[in-house]
Formats: C-alpha cells, sequence, structure tokens
C-alpha cells in the first residue's frame, strides 16, 4: 500500500525519460504525444537543463523575493522580453498557471485601484474556457466537473456564453461590452488565445482578438491572455498572441516556460500596468515566487528553444502531424502548430487504448483529445503517433 496520495487510482511508475519518450518499471516505452499535461517543449532528459539547475543551486540555491533579487532571474527576464508580445514587459514568476492566473487577478484589482476606480473587481472570461485549479481561477474557469463539488465557493466572476469559436469574430466583444456596461465593475477580461484542453485546440475566426482588444481599450478593462498552454513555441509561434497581432496588457505563462523540469508560471504585465501599480506597491507573493532556481531553469529552456529554432520547428512539424492525421482518416483536427486537438469519438476511452499501445495523449472535451508533443519531435515519431491512434 503506497503512502502516497496520487492523483488516479493505478499509477504508472516512470523510471525514466529521454527525448519524446517515457520508460516505466516494467521496461515499457511511451511516446508522450502530450508533454504530460502539454508541458514539455524541449524533450525530457537534457543534461544541459541538469548542469544549470545543479550550478545554480551551489551559486543561490534560494532567497526571499520580499529582500533579493538574483542576477539570474534579471538575465531571464531581459531575454525573455524581445519573445514577449507585451509591451515594455515586467515579469512576475511563480511556481505554476493556476498561480499565474491568481496574480493576474490580483494585479487587474490593483491596477484599477491605482487608477482611482477600486470598485472594478469583476473579471470576465470565456464559459469553454481553463484558467486553473486554485479558487479565482478555477471560478474563471467553465470546466463543469472540476467546478461541481465547490460550486459553494465559486461565483465571484463571470463567464460569458461560449467557446472561441463564436459564431462571428465580434460576437464575443459584443457579450463583454454589454458586460462591461451593465456591470460597471469589470477589471479585465481573460481569454486563451487559442482554445486549450477545455475546447480541443479551438481557433478564433478572423478578427476575434481585435475586436475584443478594441473593446477592453475603450473601456479601460485590461486584457489578460492565458498563455500557459500555447506559450514557448507550442503553436507555431513564440506566443499565440503573436498569430492575432495581440499585445495584451497581461500575459499568463506556465508550462514550456520550463518545460516540467521546474514548477514554473510567469505572471507578466506592461510596464503601463506595473508603473500604475508602483514598485513595491503590489500586495501579493509566495514564498516560491521569482525562485532562482527556476529562472536558471528557464533561462537554459530558453536558450534551447532559441539555438535550436523549435518555434518555428513546432510550425512545420504540425503540419506534417496534419498531414498525416488527414491521410489516416482523422476527418476534424483543430489547433496551429504543435497544438493539436483531434475529434475521436470517446476521449476518455481512445486516451487508455492509446496507453495501453505505448502512446500517451492527453484527453480535452469529452470527444476530443489533444496532441502536443515535445516541439523537438521527429517526423518518424510523428508518423508512429499517428500508427498508434486507434483509426476513427
Ligand atoms: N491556464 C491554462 C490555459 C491551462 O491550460 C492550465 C493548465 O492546464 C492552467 C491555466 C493552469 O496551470 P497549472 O495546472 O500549472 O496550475
Amino acid at each position: 500500500m503506497s503512502s502516497v496520495f496520487h492523483r488516479t487510482a493505478h499509477p504508472i511508475e516512470a523510471v525514466a525519460a529521454e527525448g519524446c519518450w517515457v520508460v516505466d518499471s516494467g521496461g515499457r516505452r511511451y511516446l508522450d504525444a502530450a508533454g504530460g499535461a502539454i508541458v514539455c517543449g524541449i524533450g525530457h532528459g537534457r543534461r544541459q537543463v541538469a548542469l544549470t539547475m545543479a550550478a545554480q543551486v551551489a551559486a543561490v540555491d534560494y532567497v526571499h523575493a520580499a529582500t533579493f533579487t538574483t542576477p539570474v532571474l534579471e538575465s531571464y527576464a531581459t531575454a525573455l522580453a524581445p519573445h514577449l508580445p507585451v509591451s515594455d514587459s515586467r515579469v512576475f514568476p511563480v511556481a505554476g498557471g493556476s498561480e499565474a492566473t491568481e496574480t493576474a487577478v490580483k494585479l487587474a484589482l490593483a491596477y484599477q485601484t491605482a487608477r482611482g476606480k477600486p470598485h472594478r473587481t469583476t473579471i470576465v472570461s470565456r464559459e469553454v474556457s481553463y484558467h486553473g485549479n486554485t479558487l479565482a481561477a478555477l471560478d474563471l474557469s467553465g470546466r463543469p466537473t472540476l467546478r461541481a463539488p465547490y460550486e459553494a465557493l465559486l461565483g465571484r466572476f463571470v463567464r460569458i456564453p461560449g467557446s472561441l469559436e463564436s459564431p462571428d469574430a465580434g460576437w464575443h466583444a459584443a457579450q463583454l461590452e454589454s458586460v462591461i456596461a451593465e456591470r460597471g465593475d469589470v477589471a479585465a477580461f481573460i481569454g486563451e488565445p487559442i482554445g486549450g484542453a477545455s475546447s480541443g485546440g479551438a481557433l478564433p475566426p478572423e478578427g476575434y482578438w481585435q475586436a475584443l482588444a478594441e473593446v477592453c481599450r475603450r473601456h479601460g478593462v485590461l486584457l489578460i491572455a492565458d498563455e500557459v498552454m500555447t506559450g514557448f513555441g507550442r503553436t507555431g509561434a513564440w506566443f499565440a498572441s503573436d498569430h492575432y497581432s495581440l499585445q495584451p496588457d497581461v500575459l499568463t505563462a506556465g508550462k514550456g516556460a520550463a518545460s516540467g523540469y521546474w514548477p514554473l508560471g510567469l505572471c507578466v504585465a506592461s510596464g503601463e500596468v506595473a508603473d500604475t501599480i508602483g514598485a513595491g506597491s503590489f500586495v501579493h507573493g509566495f514564498t516560491f515566487s521569482h525562485h532562482p532556481i527556476g529562472a536558471a531553469v528557464a533561462l537554459a529552456v530558453l536558450e534551447i528553444i532559441e539555438s535550436e529554432g523549435l518555434v518555428a520547428r513546432a510550425a512545420t512539424s504540425g503540419d506534417h502531424l496534419r498531414v498525416r492525421l488527414g491521410e489516416a482518416g482523422f476527418g476534424n483536427v483543430t489547433g496551429r502548430g504543435l497544438l493539436v486537438g483531434v475529434e475521436v469519438g470517446d476521449a476518455a476511452a481512445v486516451t487508455v487504448a492509446c496507453r495501453e499501445r505505448g502512446l500517451l495523449v492527453y484527453p480535452a472535451t469529452a470527444s476530443a483529445i489533444l496532441l502536443g508533443p515535445p516541439l523537438t519531435i521527429t517526423d518518424s515519431e510523428i508518423d508512429l503517433i499517428v500508427e498508434r491512434l486507434p483509426t476513427p
């Protein structure tokens, strides 16, 4: 009997991981077509990251961010800045995507308060969305099964109906504008630029983000782009916002930022947002925010993404995967780059069947799975994914 409080009744014991492969204690090899939970961008088992991490432990293992910064954190924020779609970016590192959402929510309230609008305390999201599993993040997320046991603790925020695949580009913008007008207390809107787990990689119609951004700007409402799943090259651009020339006021990231080597999330504010709140005036923080080892790992991951051209590679490998899926008879394939939603019928059953065939996929909606392998995946490994998927 295990003393671990597991997430699943029968977890597989992993003992090794390299590239796109995970090995269990029985020696069975699994092709990781989901990078865990669409996390692992640079592939498993990179020695360069292990060495960087060890060196940072030996230099400065931990200091509290209420007192210290570190050279490695400063270097990371500087190196990341040119890739971010956020103007004059200021990075607040945390320990995961949900913490990044919590930070963005508080940041929005702090910003509105600082500009004399403390009554603006509502965050608006979309019904079909996922922003995390802590309470504010879950309250923004339209995931009925995750919400159901905790509904008593939820209900503070507002979700507008529908998914990214709205009937026309201006539909959500019009919905948002009427919520803003009716309530008078909206601080921010949060959305995934390209849908993730809750919509199976849904893509917005042309002009969707321009329309939403225009409404936010007109009403002094912050636009938060949740790029926890889509950031760091996953969709064939550094950030999915880039596909739509979107410049959010706040951006959240996680997953691919440290590629799973360290639990890292990022909340990035524009200079205008950060300066309005004022240095040292944001009442927020966690024991492990601004962690030097997280920054060292993230810098090593960033350098690998840059030096190996993984953003462009995600675009071309994604095209290859889509072509192969089409040839195999999968008709309904969405997403962009190496974030690929596939309609499979019963997503839970297909996920189990795939695992039995040595293939790891990520169940998204009831009928769709997500594929999101490491961006380093080879064409022959992509062919193997399609070979191992149960035929439609
Ligand atoms: N936002 C999005 C878009 C996500 O996909 C996720 C996780 O899947 C989160 C937030 C929450 O991140 P985490 O699980 O690291 O807390």
